[in-house]
């Protein structure tokens, strides 16, 4: 059987989210993203509603929401601003690998620190020469005594000149490719860490995006997560839970576009008419209207499969790639319905479809979705 409706705690959450991103973001989120302002202050007011460490098991002091409850929450920050979600869920991504392969003193040490204030993580694999192609990394490692040694950078990290912690990956040998690859977490402030905040983004800008660089970092042999060489199977099983989450700020994002075209193209008047008399204009909407719903439910089904403890075929990546590249279609579209005002800043959605743009390179490009989906296509 195949159930559609939200229970009425699904129901409450969204609504809690909802509240908060039309009482606490949409006021912040022209400001916050024209300065590049990082959130601290609503990341403070999320943390008191329960809005941040979506993932942390209640256990550890964390919400501990599913990752379909996760979408649902993320959906409704996302509608407020993209560049401010993206700074109260880059925690999430961070605790990933941990929920996946680390130790109970790992959990307990990192995660439980998430839920007793705020503090901030980053997940970190991205380098200045590696990005889509991570098992090409060169941040490597290698065993001194009871130590591991790490020397590298990491480029283009979420929260990354904010993190109070880092999960991050490192090759004992390049030439294993990804079997060589480990994962660690650490402190972000030991000896051999420096760490800048990147500027100057397209979109997303209130989110901080950081550089990090390892100079003979030295970290206690209890720092590697799982397995060593490991560390590239854990970024992907993080990935294929993290994948459906992205698609929902494609959703949330998508669903303000359409929403502030409905609303603009009831008011401006051409031609004598409302522009949404205009069959070409309602044609953009309606299928605004259709991608949206079609982005929700992969979205929806990626995650609850997810959530089953499954991920057949690929299926987070049907979600990530269908829901990027409709949200970008979409954004591009509302500008288009915007006309010239489109186009200007004192209008909401050029910010919608720069934010958007980012949504199909982040957690993987879309073309790197459509690889993992004919791979996965291919070999059955
Ligand atoms: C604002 C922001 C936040 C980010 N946050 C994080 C984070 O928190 N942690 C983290 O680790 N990383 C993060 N990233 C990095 C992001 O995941 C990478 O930018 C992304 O994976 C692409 O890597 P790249 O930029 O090196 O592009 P490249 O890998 O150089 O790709 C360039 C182009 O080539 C295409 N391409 C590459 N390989 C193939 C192929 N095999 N087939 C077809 N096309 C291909 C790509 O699709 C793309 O169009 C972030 C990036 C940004 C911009």
């Amino acid at each position: 059987m195949i159930g559609f409706e939200l229970n009425d705690e699904q129901r409450a959450l969204k609504d809690l989210a909802r509240r908060f991103s039309e009482q606490e973001i949409i006021p912040r989120a022209r400001e916050y993203d024209e300065k590049e302002i990082f959130p601290l202050d609503v990341c403070e007011k999320a943390f008191a509603a329960g809005l941040i460490n979506f993932g942390v098991p209640a256990e550890l002091g964390g919400p501990g929401l599913s990752i379909l409850d996760t979408c649902l929450v993320i959906e409704e920050l996302n509608y407020g601003c993209a560049g401010i979600s993206n700074a109260m869920g880059a925690n999430d991504l961070a605790a990933l690998p941990l929920l996946i392969a680390g130790t109970e003193e790992q959990k307990r040490t990192y995660l439980g620190a998430l839920t007793k204030k705020l503090t901030f993580c980053a997940f970190a694999i991205t380098e200045p020469g590696a990005g889509s192609d991570v098992a090409s990394m060169a941040t490597g490692y290698r065993r001194d005594g009871d130590d591991y040694v790490i020397n590298g950078a990491k480029h283009f990290i979420s929260n990354g000149s904010r993190a109070d912690w880092y999960v991050t990956f490192a090759t004992a040998d390049r030439g294993l490719k990804h079997k060589g690859i480990s994962c660690f977490v650490f402190p972000a402030n030991l000896p051999g860490i420096t760490r800048s905040r990147m500027h100057g983004k397209l979109g997303q800008r209130a989110a901080d995006t950081g550089e990090i660089v390892f100079d003979n970092l030295r970290i206690p042999a209890s720092a590697l997560v799982g397995r060593e060489g490991e560390g590239f199977k854990y970024a992907m099983a993080t990935f294929d839970r993290s994948r459906p989450t992205t698609a929902a700020v494609a959703v949330g994002i998508a669903q303000r576009a359409l929403d502030e075209c409905l609303r603009y193209s009831q008011q401006r008047v051409a031609f004598g008419q409302p522009i949404a008399n205009f069959q070409a204009v309602q044609f953009m909407m309606a299928d605004m209207a259709i991608n949206i719903e079609a982005m929700k439910l992969l979205t929806y089904k990626a995650a609850w499969l997810v959530d089953q403890g499954q991920s057949p075929n690929a299926i987070s990546s049907y979600a990530k790639a269908f829901g990027a590249d409709a949200c970008m279609k979409i954004t591009t579209d509302a500008v288009q319905i915007f006309g010239g005002y489109g186009y200007m800043k004192e209008y909401p959605v050029e910010k919608l479809m720069r934010d958007a743009k980012l949504v199909q390179i982040y957690e993987g490009t879309s073309q790197i979705q459509r690889v993992i989906i004919a791979r996965d296509l291919l070999k059955r």
